[in-house]
């Protein structure tokens, strides 16, 4: 029996460490400040050097697999030579300043790690000059790799005019046409009109990241459970501006699965989200390390396939929850389709890929293939590809389905 291949937990068993308090000295990127080393162009995370002076929108930070698709940093990804998603992330000093606990650039990591060197979904994340991005990106025009642009806002206090800025300054020289823009952004310090004010800029989608399925679990992991500042409600408030304001398949949510949640708990947001007019985008919860919840198992895998194929049956097969059944502990135990139906979409494999904003190819093959964000590649959890037959076997043990010979 593998890692990935044990019951799923229960939600106390899912429960954060508690944060340590930082040392005065350290916080707020008081060291980074206090040396205040110029940037030099691309930074990559590194440990053994001073973190430069960053600060958006001057500069913005990228996954790896952006910043080697956009060619500022040399590599190789397994079995994948792109993203097709442009992740800008902003980035200060003082890092963000809630202390979300799976969350790899959450603030309790202030004195171990400065922001621009933290890992997050698994990956280390490059500084770039944002004039140097938008140079590369409206250079190649059409022939981008890049289907999306997301602009992903956090915690501090020039987040929002900073996201506008970044924005204003992509749409200016990139057809939002040729490259739409999603916003991930963060509800904490947001109002409608903030984002009205996103939607008037040429932005094409807005998403939430719940993250949480419950109030009771966000509240655990990313509000007074581990001194941070969000709240459910608040969440839910822009969640449903952005309903008003960017209307029907242009907002929706990112939610992680297995942080305590049952498989009936999460579908049933999913199909609220639907039933609203949205999306969710899912990612299967692995232990961030140095977050507080690096001690705590990854999803099983099971669970994590029938929460990947029924939330897929929901948001794009006309799937029900209320079709579905589930066993007493909230498992799925159908899909409620014909089996002949559910095998086909199985063997379809999309089900399986990454979650997220659509890109060119298809309404539901996501921009954001975020490789490897959710799992290592020795046992994928979101395929940032086209699943193929040995995967597909492997999905279908995992999902429990007897093979026919
Ligand atoms: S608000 Fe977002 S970036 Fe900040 S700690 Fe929470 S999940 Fe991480």
């Amino acid at each position: 029996m593998s890692c990935y291949e044990h019951k799923s937990e229960a939600p106390e068993a899912m429960t954060p460490r508690a944060p340590r308090v930082t040392p005065i000295e350290f916080r707020n990127g008081a060291r980074v400040k206090a040396a205040d080393v110029p940037p030099q162009g691309v930074y990559r995370p590194n440990d053994n050097i001073l973190t430069p002076n960053m600060r958006s929108p001057e500069y913005v930070q990228m996954s790896t697999a952006a910043a080697i698709t956009l060619g500022v940093m040399g590599g190789r990804m397994h079995r994948t030579s792109c993203t097709r998603c442009l992740n800008l992330l902003l980035t200060y000093p003082e890092g963000c300043r809630a202390n979300c606990a799976y969350c790899g650039l959450a603030r309790h990591r202030e004195a171990e790690r400065d922001y621009a060197d933290r890992n997050f979904i698994r990956v280390d994340w490059p500084a770039v000059p944002l004039a140097q991005t938008i140079d590369i990106v409206a250079k190649q025009g059409a022939a981008s790799a890049f289907h999306r642009m997301c602009i992903s806002m956090i915690t501090h206090p020039r987040s929002d005019e900073d996201t506008r800025t970044v924005l204003k300054a992509w749409t200016d020289r990139i057809d939002p046409q040729t490259i739409p823009v999603s916003i991930l952004s963060n509800p904490t310090t947001m109002t409608r009109e903030d984002v009205a004010r996103l939607k008037d800029l040429g932005a094409d989608i807005f998403t939430v990241a719940l993250d949480a399925a419950t109030p009771v679990i966000f509240d655990r992991t990313r509000g007074k459970g581990v001194q941070s500042p969000h709240s459910w409600a608040h969440y839910w408030e822009i969640l449903m501006c952005a309903r008003d304001i960017f209307g029907p398949q242009k907002f929706g949510a990112h939610i992680i699965v297995g942080m305590g949640e049952t498989e009936y708990d999460v579908l049933s947001l999913v199909q609220k989200l639907v039933d609203l007019g949205g999306h969710s985008h899912m990612f299967c919860f692995f232990p961030e390390k140095g977050s507080l919840m690096d001690h705590l198992p990854a999803t099983p895998r099971d669970q994590w396939r029938r929460v990947q194929l029924a939330r897929y049956l929901i948001d794009y097969r006309g799937g029900r929850v209320e079709n579905m059944k589930f066993d007493a502990s909230g498992q799925v135990v159908t899909f409620g389709l014909p089996q002949g139906k559910v095998d086909e979409i199985v063997n379809q494999g999309i089900a399986f890929r990454t979650s997220g904003c659509p890109g060119k190819f298809a309404d539901d093959i996501s921009a954001c293939d975020r490789p490897y964000g959710d799992s290592p590649p020795s046992n994928i959890a979101s395929y940032p590809f086209q699943p193929n037959g040995n995967d597909l076997r492997k999905i279908r043990r995992q999902l429990r389905i007897v093979e026919k010979t």
